[in-house]
């Protein structure tokens, strides 16, 4: 599906987009059940068809006949399948095994009548707090900008997060410090570079960022670079966020373990689906450090992953999808409702699926 985003078109420092694409998969189990599974891009409809063409021709044939209760096992199945190593350990074959992992997690939920919240956790945490991105898109002009800041503050959102990374600096910290002037010092206040920055740019504008009391800032460069984020985290006072351009635990790894990130956010629908979703968070949980994921599913999966554990009390708000689903995710007075209907939360509306579906090939 391509689906329209707020007004007509958002972006940030690297991207211009007027939809959301959600390659997804359909699997059928034998008990009758659907399980739906989804991710997330910038609609490119080639790069979609190249995501949806994985699944169909590659990961497709290898689940055919298997147990679909034994999630575990076929997502290491798909991971380690050779033939598929060279074409790519990150990129469209982690998104395409997100699609049919988070399909496997909503069958098995379905199967057990239980929100997936419930069954992946005995001790769910029973309050996901919501922060609010979409009024921060660097294309909104700077009196729009603080009118909707304040506007989400007001409805009880718990912080607004903002993008950054104009071509000239200057101009991202004048819409910091009106932002911060207009809601105020206590709600949270999160920046977001989407890896425009560099170390020097990071420290001309060091001291700075410092006095605005940010929450964090995310993505300040290049997603790949860990000595750079290294050196970063030493002089920079500014809790550091990234992830959503992590494909996998052992990326996260290296973050984590040279303390270069203090939000983690993994994003299932990116790093191979909620098996390797966990995997991380338990991680980054054994270090005390929270997980606050990247909604490229547009928050209906994480919803369900951060409920159930520990590591995640804090959501990404963004609407795009949300007319789309059966159970949209809600947020009434700043709080996540629970979700509860059996699944992951992904079952589409067939109306939606209609509407904005794409040709596959
Ligand atoms: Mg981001």
């Amino acid at each position: 599906m391509h689906v329209p985003v707020t007004g007509n078109g958002i972006a940030d420092s690297t991207n211009q987009i007027t939809h959301w694409g959600v390659p997804g998969v359909v699997l059928f189990a034998d008990n009758g059940l659907k399980g739906y599974g989804y991710t997330g891009t910038h609609a490119l409809l080639s790069g979609d068809q190249l995501i949806t063409n994985f699944i169909a021709h590659i990961y497709g044939p290898l689940l055919m006949g298997e147990d679909a209760t034994d999630v575990q096992a076929l997502w290491k199945k798909l991971y380690h399948y050779p033939a598929a190593r060279w074409i790519g350990r990150a990129g469209i074959s982690q998104l395409a095994l997100a699609c049919i992992d988070v399909a496997l997690w909503d069958l098995k939920a379905k199967a057990a009548n239980l929100p997936l919240w419930k069954l992946l956790s005995n001790d769910p945490m029973p309050v996901v707090k919501a922060y609010n991105t979409d009024y921060g898109w660097l294309n909104i002009p700077m009196e729009q900008l603080i009118e909707g800041c304040k506007k989400v503050v007001a409805q009880g959102f718990t912080g607004v997060k903002i993008k950054v990374g104009h071509q000239n600096p200057k101009i991202d910290m004048r819409r910091i410090a009106a932002v911060r002037e207009a809601v105020g010092s206590n709600v949270r206040l999160m920046i977001d570079v989407n890896g425009k920055w560099d170390l020097n740019i990071a420290r001309k504008y060091a001291a700075q960022l410092k006095e605005f009391n940010l929450f964090w800032i995310e993505e300040p460069l290049w997603f790949d670079d860990l000595e750079a984020h290294i050196v970063l985290a030493s002089f920079l006072g500014v809790p550091i966020a990234l992830g959503e351009q992590l494909y996998s635990e052992y990326h996260f790894d290296g973050f984590m373990a040279s303390g270069a990130v203090d939000f983690v956010q993994v994003d299932a629908v990116r790093v191979g689906g909620i098996t390797e979703w966990w995997s991380v968070a338990d991680k980054a949980h054994a270090k005390g450090l929270p997980v606050v994921p990247h909604v490229g599913d547009m928050m209906n999966i994480h919803l369900q992953t951060c409920l159930a554990h520990p590591a995640s009390t804090l959501l990404e708000y963004i609407p795009w999808l949300r007319h789309c689903f059966e159970e949209p995710a809600t947020v009434e007075a700043g709080v996540f409702k629970l979700p509860e209907k059996p699944g992951a939360g992904t079952t589409f509306r067939p109306e939606a699926m209609q509407e904005f579906s794409r040709p596959l090939h």
